[in-house]
């Protein structure tokens, strides 16, 4: 490919998109409107120590993260998490999320009873819910409609909603299932018992690690990327509009005009409509009403002689009815070995949803009085070294149901009205690294 190509965003999916434009010989420049790259991949030090502020790992069953390390020679330091359970913060304890498990979907009533999560009667309904036959799942639903009638709402709000809603910052009963959680989807559209379904639509529970990372952080990733492009890439440069010219386009930024052949925007979905709007109105209003939630991260590090409970697993989820601000709370020290010093701990803890902004409402001490006042009730936190707050407003989008089918509709409206123009990246088809990784690579092929 020898024409000129301009990625405008430098998160993990411009990068990887350039990265490709690069393997496949064009000639690539990325725009990047912050002044460093990487996007929510992000990290700095705290309490002495570099932990990340965004992604921490990524879903081993997507594989294009991981072969992407390899690529970057990263492989030897991708690295499976130390621990494999995890908790559940339920009336006034810790509990270890029932296992085995898919997306926070049961597969065993018996290791739901024995957690203590929800009481006789909804393992009753939930064993019945996982063993009873259902028709065929036909097109998309809301994660809450397709799992409340087969689980009972108890389990659904107790082990579902924290886990698949808490980690998109958003709510189960909102989210797109194809889109939001393609391998339980996928069980429900072959129909017949969930638990059967679940089983057979992923690899066998305990064949490996659900997540993986890398050694010193997955800044290396986009640091490893960053290096390959080199003086490619442009920060403090953001892209202001798009013109379209006889030999292709023009990107407007504050130090002048960029020429390119084609176009590919990774920028998150309201700065791409608004790039989009002057040359496919329909793919910009799609685009436009795509919703996102402000969500904040909170790295604590202590001394681990101040937390009373015993770290033994990677951390907690909080379903929404326990009252915290708190959604989850991840112990790197224990989860990731890199992290791992016997005398002092490292606590991530996220808050914020779609439909819980109390966070936004508090100023940063009155934020960190409050979740350290949570790790106080939940693990026994008596005072921390050092904390480190990281707002993320506006940056997990929220899929709805029928949101696949939009983006489809998107990349026919592009391909008709503007040839040559590509948007992609996390409100597209996937938010997980992954995801993001692939929808990168698949954009730069698909100029090939
Ligand atoms: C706190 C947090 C924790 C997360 N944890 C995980 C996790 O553990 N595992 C996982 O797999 N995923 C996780 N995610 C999700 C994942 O990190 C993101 O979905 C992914 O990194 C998004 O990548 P992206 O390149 O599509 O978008 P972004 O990272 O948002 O990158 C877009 C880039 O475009 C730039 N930009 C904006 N406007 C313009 C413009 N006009 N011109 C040029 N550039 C512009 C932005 O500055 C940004 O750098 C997490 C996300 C957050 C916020």
């Amino acid at each position: 490919m020898s024409e000129s190509v301009a990625v405008a965003g430098a998160g993990i999916t411009g990068l990887s998109a350039a990265y490709q434009l690069r393997l496949d010989g064009a000639d690539v420049i990325v725009l990047e409107a912050g002044d460093r790259v990487g996007g929510a991949v992000a990290g700095s030090a705290v309490g002495g120590v570099f932990v990340e502020s965004g992604p921490d790992g990524f879903l081993a069953a997507r594989p294009e993260m991981a072969s992407l390390c390899r690529e970057l020679g990263l492989g030897g330091d991708l690295v499976a998490p130390a621990v494999s359970r995890a908790f559940i913060w339920a009336s006034g304890a810790l509990r270890p999320i029932p296992a085995p498990s898919v997306m926070g979907v049961p597969l065993d009533a018996d290791s739901v009873a024995r957690s203590g999560l929800v009481p006789a009667a909804a393992v009753k309904e939930l064993r019945a819910g996982l063993d009873q036959p259902g028709p065929p799942l036909a097109g998309d639903a809301t994660v809450g409609e397709a799992l409340r009638p087969r689980l009972g709402d108890e389990a659904f709000e107790r082990l579902v909603d924290p886990l698949i809603g808490g980690i998109n910052g958003g709510s189960a009963d909102e989210m797109s299932l194809a889109a939001g959680a393609p391998r339980l989807h996928e069980a429900l559209r072959r129909g017949g018992p969930l638990g059967e379904a679940l089983r057979a639509a992923g690899p066998p529970a305990g064949a490996g690690p659900v997540l993986m990372g890398v050694r010193g952080g997955t800044t290396r990733v986009t640091a490893a990327l960053a290096a390959v492009l080199g003086p490619s890439i442009r920060t403090a440069a953001p892209v202001t509009a798009i013109e379209r010219t006889g030999s292709g386009w023009s990107l407007a930024t504050p130090d002048g005009p960029v020429a390119a052949g084609r176009v590919i925007l990774t920028a998150p979905a309201p700065v791409t409509a608004s790039l989009l709007e002057p040359h496919c109105p329909e793919a910009a209003e799609i685009l436009g009403a795509v919703e996102y939630s402000d969500v904040v991260l909170a790295t604590f590090t202590a001394p681990t002689e101040r937390i009373a409970h015993r770290l033994d697993g990677s951390g907690f989820l909080v379903p929404r009815d326990q009252g915290l601000l708190m959604t989850a709370c991840s112990w790197s020290s224990s989860k990731w070995e890199h992290y791992r010093d016997d005398g002092r701990a490292i606590l991530r803890v996220s808050a914020g949803r779609t439909d819980d902004r109390r966070w936004l409402e508090l100023d940063q001490p009155e934020l960190v009085d409050a979740l350290a006042g949570e790790l106080a009730a939940t693990i026994g936190l008596d005072g921390y070294d050092a904390v480190r707050v990281t707002p993320w407003p506006q940056s997990l989008p929220q899929y709805r149901p029928g949101h696949l089918d939009r983006m489809d509709e998107v990349d026919r409206h592009l391909a008709a009205a503007a040839p040559g123009l590509v948007a992609t990246g996390a409100a597209h088809r996937g938010l997980g690294l992954g995801a993001c990784v692939a929808q990168g690579r698949a954009a730069a092929a698909s100029l090939r």
